[in-house]
Parts: structure tokens; C-alpha cells; sequence
């Protein structure tokens, strides 16, 4: 026998998705349960993304959740991109008046969790949801396991945050949903290393042996990125390979130093670009990259999972207020044209950064590099993609009336 709960948004995935938006519906005094397959640890520890948008930032901050981001923050204020051994700085701040943070996603999520324990609503860890119902009726249920028992969430929505390879979308009848795909012929093997970070800003480099990233975490950590074949086998890479393949890349005729230090965390990244439309089915409405994917290249998934979830509370927040279902049903479409930009871009980063085999691609690529580091109007435009469009604003975080749930 099912145990029988119920609560306003049943929320599966405590990501950045998940826990953002429990904390958004927290504020305009929405209940809901959030449900994560993984333990607190494990999540707390996974290193993913690490670069925050100035929106992202921003909107952190308006609801209460920014106070150690901002205090341990890296503020980044232009990138460099390396090409025929030399680097070209791009200042993204002086051509856009927008910064960017760099604040590994693990921290985030810790903030997130805590923001959470202290409101008080229910947050289950290794808490599995196993399938969802009822999305096309009023009254949808999430069934999951905790504790070795299996419960019934009653909800008036579900809100799918988990992740790519979680329940929410393949819960989708068959059909009501397509897929829009992009693979690439290579993937990313991502390092974390206590080292501190040899350049001050952010360096993609597009080398004859493949593309690399210096990239960093805090003053002490840094995250290094090789490209490298999808299928690649991670025991190959003994971490001296590593640091050599490193340091090909990122040289430079005017010379360049990287600092190294203890490999922490290794790990391949499949890159790969996915949509599904519409972002979710009946009372189900997917986010984050449950609902879509960007190749890592841009640093958006994060930042597009966070601005996914503002629109999703602003919608949910009116349909509790006044009743109103029209941005609950305008949410798949608002979200979609900011996650075409997004994927428009990413691809386009990828695609001339990842040196190609082909003789005439690369003459292209390189082409475009060159552009992108002398002209302004094309520095611009790809450094306003980088740092981030604005937000869709949600209307004030604040308590409101509404039906139903106990807390
Ligand atoms: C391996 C990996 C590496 C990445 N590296 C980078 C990077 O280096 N740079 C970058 O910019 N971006 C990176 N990203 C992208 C970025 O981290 C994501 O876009 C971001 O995590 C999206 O947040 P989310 O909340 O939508 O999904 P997630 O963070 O994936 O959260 C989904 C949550 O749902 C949980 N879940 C799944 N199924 C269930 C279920 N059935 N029941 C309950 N819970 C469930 C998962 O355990 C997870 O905690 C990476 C992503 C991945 C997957």
C-alpha cells in the first residue's frame, strides 16, 4: 500500500531547476515537495557549470539567495580566445556593460539546499520518483520511493527539473512531444584541479589537436577542459597526459604557464544540443535539462535552467493569485525563445571552436575567429550572447493568496 500525500507542485529534481523554483513558490507562499533520486552528498559534490550570468546573479540576489555568492564570487569581465598561437581578449564587459560570475554549481546547489531546510517544506533525498499520472486531468500524482516505501504525492502540478536522463519527459504520452537533436563527433574530458587558475579570465582555445578551455572554480581550483572522441576511454588519460595535452593547447609564442596540481575530479562530457517542444504535457511542465540541452561550450545550461524555473513561478504564482491559467499556458513558448537563442548560439561557439577535419571548415573557422577579434560589431554581438540576455522578470516574489494544500 501507496502512503497518500499531497501538496500544490510536486517537484522532481533538486538541481538548480528544482531547488530554485521550490524556493521561488516558497516566496509567493506556494507549497510544494521536492524529490531527489540522489543523496544530499552526492549532489553537493557533482561539479558541473560554473558561470553565472549577470541575470542569474540577479535574480539569486532579489530573492534572498546570493549572500555567499557574493561574497565568494569571481567577477569576470571578458574572456580570451586562442587561435595560430595567440590570444585575443575579448572585453565583454565594456562592450555589453554586463558582467559574469564564476561560482561552481556544487555551492550554488549547497545554498540552495540550506534555503530550503530552512523554510521548512519537505525536500526528500534518495527520494526516486518512479512515475508520474494523471498529467492530462486536474489532479496529477507523482509516485516514489523513500525509505524502502512507496508514496503517492497528490499535487495540482508537477514540475519536471530532473535533468536529461530523468522520469518527466519520457512520462510524456507518445506524441505530444518532439525532440529536436544535435549530436557533435566529439565529447569533453573535464578535469577539476587544486591549482590555482593561470589566467584571470576564462581561455578558449581552437589548436590543430582540438579545442581546450581554462576555465576556474575559485582562486584555488581550476577546471580544464580537452576535447576529445565521444567514445573516449578515461583510463588513457593518467593525469601527465592530461596536463601535457593541456599545455599543447593552451601555449601560446608569447609563452604561458599553467599551474597544476592534484587532479580532483575527471570525467567525459557527452556535448550535445536537445529540445523538446512543448516544454511540457497537460499539468506537467518541464525545465532545466529536462526539457532541453546545450553543449557545454556557451555555459548557458545552468543560467537556462534558472531562467526557465522564473518564468514557471511567475506562471504558477498567477494561476494561485488570480485564477489566471494564460502564462501557465504561455510558458512553453515564453521559454522557447529564449532557449533557441541559446541553443543558436552554443552551437554556433561549438561549432568554430572545435577545430574540423575538414580543410574548408577550418579555413572558416579560423575566418570567423579572426573576425570575431577585429571587428566590434562581431565582438559584440557574440559578447552579448555570452553574457547573457536579459531575464523574463517575474513579477515580485511575494506571499499571495491561494487554494488549497497544507503545508
Ligand atoms: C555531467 C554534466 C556535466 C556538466 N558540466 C557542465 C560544465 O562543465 N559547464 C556548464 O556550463 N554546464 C555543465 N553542465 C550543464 C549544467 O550543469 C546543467 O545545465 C544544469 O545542471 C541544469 O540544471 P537542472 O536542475 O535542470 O538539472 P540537473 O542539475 O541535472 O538536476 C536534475 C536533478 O534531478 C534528479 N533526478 C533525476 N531523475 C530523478 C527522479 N526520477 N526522481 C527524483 N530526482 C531525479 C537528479 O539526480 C538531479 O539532481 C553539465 C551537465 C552534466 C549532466
Amino acid at each position: 500500500m501507496s502512503q497518500v500525500g499531497r501538496t500544490q507542485v510536486a517537484i522532481v529534481g533538486a538541481g538548480p531547476a528544482g531547488l530554485l523554483l521550490g524556493h521561488l513558490l516558497h516566496l509567493r507562499g506556494i507549497d510544494s515537495v521536492v524529490l531527489e533520486r540522489q543523496s544530499r552528498e552526492h549532489i553537493e559534490r557533482r561539479i558541473r557549470a560554473g558561470v553565472l550570468e549577470q541575470g542569474t546573479v540577479e535574480l539569486l540576489r532579489e530573492v534572498g539567495l546570493a549572500d555567499r555568492l557574493l561574497r565568494e564570487r569571481l567577477v569576470h569581465r571578458g574572456l580570451e580566445l586562442l587561435f595560430d598561437g595567440e590570444a585575443h581578449r575579448v572585453p565583454l564587459t565594456e562592450l555589453t556593460g554586463r558582467e559574469l560570475t564564476i561560482y561552481g554549481q556544487h555551492e550554488l546547489v549547497k545554498d540552495l539546499v540550506a534555503a530550503r531546510l530552512a523554510t521548512g517544506r519537505p525536500l526528500l533525498f534518495e527520494a526516486p520518483a518512479v512515475a508520474l499520472a494523471g498529467l492530462d486531468g486536474t489532479a496529477p500524482e507523482v509516485h516514489y520511493v523513500h525509505n524502502a516505501r512507496t508514496h503517492e504525492l497528490r499535487c495540482d502540478f508537477v514540475a519536471g527539473c530532473d535533468g536529461f536522463h530523468g522520469i518527466s519527459r519520457p512520462s510524456v504520452p507518445d506524441g505530444a512531444l518532439t525532440g529536436y537533436e544535435r549530436e557533435y563527433p566529439y565529447a569533453w574530458l573535464g578535469v577539476l584541479a587544486e591549482a590555482p587558475p593561470s589566467s584571470e579570465e576564462l581561455i578558449y582555445a581552437h589548436h590543430d589537436r582540438g579545442f581546450a578551455l581554462h576555465s576556474m572554480r575559485s582562486p584555488k581550483l581550476t577546471r580544464l577542459y580537452l576535447q576529445v572522441a565521444p567514445d573516449e576511454d578515461l583510463a588513457a588519460w593518467p593525469d601527465e597526459r592530461i596536463w601535457d595535452e593541456l599545455r599543447t593547447r593552451l601555449a601560446r609564442r608569447s609563452g604561458f604557464a599553467l599551474a597544476d596540481g592534484p587532479i580532483v575530479d575527471k570525467g567525459v562530457t557527452a556535448l550535445r544540443s536537445f529540445v523538446a517542444e512543448p516544454l511540457g504535457h497537460g499539468r506537467l511542465f518541464l525545465a532545466g535539462d529536462a526539457a532541453h540541452i546545450v553543449p557545454a561550450t556557451g555555459a548557458k545550461g545552468l543560467n537556462l535552467a534558472v531562467a526557465d524555473v522564473a518564468v514557471l513561478a511567475a506562471a504558477i504564482g498567477e494561476w494561485y493569485s488570480a485564477g489566471s491559467s494564460a502564462a501557465l499556458d504561455a510558458y512553453s513558448a515564453t521559454c522557447l525563445e529564449r532557449v533557441w537563442r541559446v541553443q543558436h548560439f552554443s552551437w554556433w561557439m561549438t561549432s568554430m571552436l572545435h577545430p574540423s577535419p575538414d580543410a574548408f571548415t577550418r579555413r572558416l573557422q579560423l575566418s570567423q575567429l579572426r573576425y570575431l577579434t577585429t571587428s566590434t560589431a562581431a565582438a559584440t554581438s557574440f559578447a552579448e550572447n555570452y553574457v547573457g540576455l536579459p531575464l523574463s522578470r517575474p513579477s515580485s516574489p511575494q506571499s499571495s493568496p491561494h487554494r488549497g494544500a497544507p503545508r
